[in-house]
């Protein structure tokens, strides 16, 4: 005699199980009350549950109004998702250009680094070594302040107005 099968038990109401243990199951059943009436409360439990399902009706209406509601909701959600698609496609691209190019690119960018050091060690040298061109740099950097002073206070009146 087999153990309690309470694990068969559920697919021996739906005959789900090969016939051995069918038929083991079956055996077991007309000597053992307890599995029995765990059988009996399973069938009773699954009359139930496909009465309840059965008894939902969905409203005619339902259908349409889900229709609708992803009829309106569906444009921007597809806007957004190209909008992913395109992002993300991009950053594919990037990522493959640095793949293929990125030791180039890291080269160009030091290199230009270096340049635009140089350049201004050489610009600064040469102000410095000469008060005119000095004072020429600080009257155009104060200029340079005052007119970005005017422009922001155009900005603001033209904010509040
Ligand atoms: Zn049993």
């Amino acid at each position: 005699m087999m153990e309690h099968p309470v694990e068969w038990l559920s697919a021996y109401l739906d005959d789900e199980i090969d016939e051995k243990t069918r038929i083991q199951v079956r055996d077991h059943l007309e000597s053992c009350e307890s599995c029995a009436e765990t059988l009996r409360e399973l069938a009773e439990i699954q009359a139930l549950t496909a009465s309840f399902y059965g008894a939902i009706e969905p409203p005619p209406e339902l259908e349409q109004s889900v229709r609708q509601a992803i009829g309106r909701k569906l444009p921007p959600r597809a806007w957004f998702r190209s909008a992913l698609a395109l992002a993300l496609a991009d950053a594919v691209c990037l990522a493959m250009v640095w793949q293929l190019f990125g030791g180039l690119v890291w080269i160009l960018w030091k290199s230009a680094y270096k340049i635009s050091i140089a350049a201004a060690y050489l610009v600064s040298d040469g102000i410095g070594s000469s008060p005119s061109l000095y004072a020429w740099a600080v009257g155009l950097a104060l200029i340079l302040i005052f007119l970005s002073g005017i422009s922001l206070r155009r900005l603001l009146r033209s904010e509040t107005e």
